[in-house]
């Protein structure tokens, strides 16, 4: 285990500006906070997290991530808090890690994350910060190289395919060859140990037959190119097991007909040498048709830049050459931090420097670079994409959804009886409005209950079919049971109005203008046929109808469909109200003291709350706030409605000032009492100068 100096010397020795202390306070907070736990292998745990660390130094990279490296589990298996994290460490480190905990929390085998047409390119669109991917890469090398002390054969299994399918092919893309290799030969060992050691074995066998034959063929090409006058290094290296078996695949030949198991490189001075060197080996040498690949010209994706051509070598063998310049060598061999410490040399300059001007500037540019070509990593075009988001449900499920959409859209996308039921929704742990538009790497947390039904309105504000069509699917169902029970009991109140008894026998006197009672009743809800009609058919005087016994119960409706609370002054429960017909749309409720009530042209009809103060439904109130413009204003009086069981369905800034925000806020809540004490806790809070409702 090394200790806190010896990490930090390593950081030292590539950036003199790091952050000692930091380093240390993370070295020190991840080993308290992993305690005693163990890994597989019996070690403390902390020698995970400490050896990701240690690697990600030796790679070069910068500060912020070697202490990822350090905490990246600590939100995951410990009990430290988000908010703890970040007071410690700072934003930066708690984005890195959390960013970093998504993704271990990511459930790989779930038939949604597999759904993902593109797993990889929700990887790096999650990512947001290309460090993260990077220290999700480095975690997941160490736990590939500890991986025999996974008991469970199958565990391994699943580790492997994963590593397999998608972190090798991102090291890949992101330049990380080494990574790429090593986690890529052990997964094929717990994969395929038959076929790895058969292969293994060959390349043993091959050696020995013909040890010469490296250095034979490395000898060769030197004469050569020095007969040309031309300086170039040769060497030979041996593949890896694995890209071997691919080979084998992808060409469908067995092990024996694989020959060019060496590749030799010829590392040259400059781009003209390039050339000139492969004209030299073509000039000597019987070139292979279709082999030749000009990477110099056209780079691949992650910017590996090579000539390669396969020939038949003096040995009458087939033999891959690669021919490219020394940076682009340092480049192919070391991947993208090697890059960078080439272009800048000795980096000096201020804190950060090395981050913000050096390789995370590169990893993003080759991420957003990813358009320009598609002949690298053949399932991978990691493009980044412009129309899709990824978000997560608490339990790390993937939900990935068009650009632009709403939380409702997301409730729905997870089940239609989810969408229909939803309440509210949290969005990283904060309650927010159901009209919220969504970004990549949201955790949203949909609150139903079995009370809920869908809001007309939530039609305006979802934007995927699947809402849109669930939401409208729904009203459609509800709409006509609704208009009936309004119109019922539209209909006793018009005999109350007169003070008659409710006489079903009279009212069939109106049927004639209906199909059925159920149909005379709809058409009365839905102000197809007015009070004023009934009550002439009926013979009752139009005139006299201010004797009323009874007013209707607004209790037995739920606002939305046939029952409207008007938007002009959200009445709630409690409130002394009354209501208008409105053709075609129904029963509008209104305060009493609403400002629109005198310009009502329809009947005015009379209505009450029922006594029941149990009933929870939730009605939506507008309260207007006046709060100091402050950096968390908005999370202090967000916190407080949702604390006092209120939950927030829109937010508006009316007026924005150098100190001060004006809002219109419309709460969910229970009733007018449950009103009075949000507004009484609102009144509490330090940064609101005044509470009114609308
Ligand atoms: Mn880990």
């Amino acid at each position: 285990m090394i200790t806190s100096s010896e990490l930090i010397q390593i950081v030292k020795s590539y950036d003199q500006n790091a952050n000692e202390e930091l380093i240390r306070k993370a070295y020190i907070f991840s080993m308290e906070s992993h305690g005693s736990q163990k890994r597989e292998s019996g070690v403390p745990y902390f020698y995970h997290p400490l050896e990701v660390a240690k690697i990600l130094a030796e790679l070069r990279f910068d500060t912020a991530s070697v202490i990822t490296g350090l905490l990246h589990d600590v939100l995951e298996d410990t009990i430290v808090s988000h908010a703890e994290l970040e007071e410690i460490f700072g934003s930066e480190i708690l984005f890195l890690v959390d960013g970093v905990t998504k993704l271990t929390k990511l459930d790989y085998t779930s038939a949604r994350v597999r759904q993902a047409q593109n797993f990889s390119k929700f990887l790096l669109a999650l990512s947001q910060d290309i460090r993260v991917l990077v220290v999700k890469l480095v975690d997941r090398l160490h736990n590939m190289r500890t991986i025999s002390y996974i008991p469970v054969m199958e565990k391994r299994r699943k580790v492997s395919i994963e590593t397999l399918e998608i972190y090798a092919p991102l090291a890949e893309r992101i330049g990380l060859y080494m990574i790429k290799d090593e986690i890529e030969d052990i997964a094929f060992y717990n994969l395929h140990p038959n076929e790895h050691r058969a292969i293994t074995d060959k390349l043993d066998e091959i050696k020995s037959k013909d040890h010469d034959f490296v250095t034979n063929t490395i000898n060769t090409l030197s004469l050569l190119f020095n007969n040309y006058k031309l300086n170039a290094r040769i060497d030979g290296r041996e593949k890896k097991a694995y890209s071997i078996w691919k080979k084998m695949q992808k060409q469908n030949v067995s092990l024996e007909q694989i020959n060019d198991i060496i590749a030799f490189r010829v590392i040259v001075e400059t781009l003209e040498d390039c050339y000139k060197s492969l004209c030299i080996i073509h000039t000597n040498f019987r070139i292979m048709p279709g082999r030749f690949k000009d990477y110099i010209s056209i780079p691949k994706l992650n910017n590996y830049r090579s000539l390669h051509t396969t020939v038949i070598g003096p040995k009458n063998q087939k033999i891959e050459i690669q021919i490219r310049t020394r940076e682009m060598h340092k480049v192919a061999d070391e991947g993208i931090a090697a890059h960078w410490s080439y272009k800048s040399g000795e980096v000096v300059g201020g804190k950060n420097e090395v981050t913000k001007s050096g390789w995370v500037k590169d990893l993003v540019a080759i991420v957003h670079n990813s358009k320009r070509t598609n002949d690298l990593v053949d399932n991978y075009k990691l493009e980044m994409t412009e129309s899709e988001i990824f978000c997560f449900t608490p339990k790390g499920d993937l939900i990935s959804l068009p650009r632009g959409a709403a939380a409702i859209d997301f409730a729905y996308e997870i089940h239609t009886t989810i969408g229909n039921s939803c309440i509210g929704v949290k969005i990283n742990g904060k309650m927010v409005p159901l009209r919220t538009t969504l970004r990549n790497g949201d955790q949203v947390e949909v609150l139903t209950s079995q009370y809920q039904k869908p809001e007309a309105s939530w039609i305006t504000f979802a934007t995927t079919g699947k809402a849109k069509s669930c939401i409208k699917k729904f009203i459609k169902k509800y709409e006509k049971t609704e208009f009936i029970t309004l119109g019922m009991h539209l209909i006793k109140y018009v005999f109350a109005s007169v003070d008659e008894d409710f006489n079903e026998a009279l009212i069939n006197y109106v049927k004639f203008l209906c199909t059925d009672l159920n149909d005379l009743y709809y058409k009365i809800g839905k102000g197809i046929i007015s009070l004023e009609k009934i009550r002439q058919i009926l013979s009752f005087d139009s005139i006299n109808i201010t004797i009323v016994r009874d007013a209707i119960n607004v209790i037995d409706f739920k606002p939305g469909i046939a029952t409207h609370f008007s938007e002009c002054c959200h009445p709630i429960i409690g409130d002394t109200v009354l209501g208008s017909m409105v053709p075609n749309l129904g029963l509008f409720i209104h305060s009493t003291s609403c400002d629109n009530v005198k310009n009502i042209k329809n009947e005015i009809i009379k209505l009450k709350w029922n006594k029941d103060d149990d009933i929870d439904i939730a009605i939506i109130a507008k309260l207007k706030l006046l709060i100091l413009n402050e950096q968390d204003s908005f999370a202090i009086i967000t916190n407080a409605i949702s604390s006092n069981g209120g939950s927030i369905t829109n937010i508006k800034v009316e007026h924005r000032s150098v100190d001060f925000f004006e809002l219109i806020v419309d709460v969910r809540v229970r009733n007018k009492d449950h009103l009075g004490e949000l507004q009484a806790a609102l009144r509490t809070c330090s940064n609101v100068r005044s509470v009114r409702r609308l």
